[in-house]
């Protein structure tokens, strides 16, 4: 009896110890099938910059503080990405058309040296193909109205190049839109920059309306006659950061069809942040420049310099530290204002501060375990993770063929 009943508190004692270790285990093992079963799109890393360093390799595991090589991606089960196309914006005219025409070319190379494990996606099809073939599908995004030159035509070269969105200005405005972090020029969008709209759906190219004014905002979901996307920009009712998005744009972008794809950067996501950050550098487009004049058109010093700054400014303790559930919270925030209809991943990896326990890629298998453990469905999970963004290009697409066939 003694036997039994010392054996039973044994038993117990057990069970009290193993069940909650078991039913952790299983939220994560579900969360890893959900996770790797998706298709994971982010909309935006400038990765591009680093295809032209010299010790980055995209195909193997990079040390260097870069956050997305192709075995990291493999590991985070990120298996399709739109590579930015970026130049800084105070270069305008032929030179920024040429290295677009650089990086595009770069990206296009980089995919057809590793077919095994890369695919060039430019439809929402061949996203779907790449992810059936267990490849991950590579998309090119132009960071910024300026890389066009001022000439709509570059619109159509572009897009016959297998480019699929254009973001409509970077932090300067363009000759046609003006940026959310620049004083503004042209009331929103010119009248050409408003064909310029017209002209991308005509052509299947996603209008992006991260990185521009509000009225730029509004003017081009006035005239773009398919659904807009914010590739890289949170919400603003929690950082506010022009870069971000008042909960009104977010509701206006979701009434007609489109996703705002939430952006990882730590000043963008965290009010303390921030604040710190502008205390200490002088704010976004201040430490930009600085950093431009320091290097010139070097992006690896840029990215080199940038990283350096945090350091320093952190081991002073004039940072706060900001962790990754940050991200959560902004992907909550806007499912619950407009739906997990509209809501999708846009890191800004190789281009941001990223906070602490999203340090690259690999990390990226939290997001959908957080996202079970709030109660979003599987189906709602897999929207954000990237099927939204599967919905806007395939409706993008449809509004370029009808236009087409006008
Ligand atoms: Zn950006």
């Amino acid at each position: 009896m003694r036997r039994t009943s010392s054996f039973l508190v044994v038993l117990t004692f057990l069970l009290a110890t193993i069940s909650p270790l078991t039913s952790a285990d299983t939220a994560a093992d579900h969360a890893r099938q959900l996770h790797f079963s998706s298709i994971v799109l982010d909309t935006h890393a400038d990765t591009t910059q680093l295809f032209f360093t010299k010790d980055y390799d995209f195909a193997k595991r990079n040390t260097g503080g870069s956050h997305v090589d192709i075995p990291r991606m493999r590991e985070g089960g990120l298996n399709a990405l739109f590579l930015s196309i970026f130049i800084d914006a105070s270069i305008q005219g032929p030179p920024a058309i040429q290295k677009a025409l650089d990086q595009i070319d770069a990206i296009r190379v980089t995919v057809r040296d590793h077919p095994q494990d890369l695919l060039l996606a430019t439809s929402a099809d061949d996203v779907r193909r790449a992810h059936a073939q267990k490849k991950i599908a590579i998309l090119m995004g132009i960071e910024g109205g300026h890389m066009i030159g001022n000439d709509i035509r570059l619109i159509r070269i572009y897009s016959a190049l297998g480019v699929r969105y254009m973001t409509l200005a970077h932090f300067k405005n363009d000759e046609w839109a003006d940026s959310s972090t620049d004083k503004p020029a042209h009331n929103g969008l010119t009248d050409y920059g408003k064909d310029i709209v017209r002209e991308m759906n005509r052509q299947g190219m996603l209008v992006d309306i991260s990185h521009v004014s509000d009225k730029t905002f509004y003017d081009a979901l006035e005239i773009s006659k398919a659904p807009l996307i914010a590739s890289h920009s949170s919400c603003r009712a929690l950082c506010n950061h022009p870069r971000d998005m008042s909960d009104e744009m977010i509701k206006a972008l979701a009434s007609k069809g489109g996703v705002i794809q939430i952006n990882y950067e730590k000043s963008f996501i965290d009010q303390a942040y921030k604040d710190a950050s502008d205390k200490a550098t002088g704010g976004v487009v201040e430490m930009m420049d600085k950093i431009k004049k320091a290097c010139g058109d070097d992006e690896e010093c840029a990215g080199l310099q940038m990283k350096k700054m945090e350091t320093q400014l952190i081991a002073e303790g004039k940072l706060p530290h900001v962790t990754w559930e940050r991200i959560i919270d902004h992907i909550d925030h806007a499912v619950k204002l407009v739906g997990a209809d509209h809501v999708g991943l846009g890191s800004d990896f190789d281009g941001a501060n990223m906070p602490e326990g999203m340090e690259d890629a690999s990390k990226l298998p939290k997001i959908t375990e957080a996202l079970l453990r709030k109660g979003y469905s599987e189906s709602d999970i897999r929207k954000i993770l990237g099927e939204n963004t599967l919905r806007i290009m395939e409706q993008a697409e449809k509004v370029s063929a009808e236009l087409k066939a006008q």
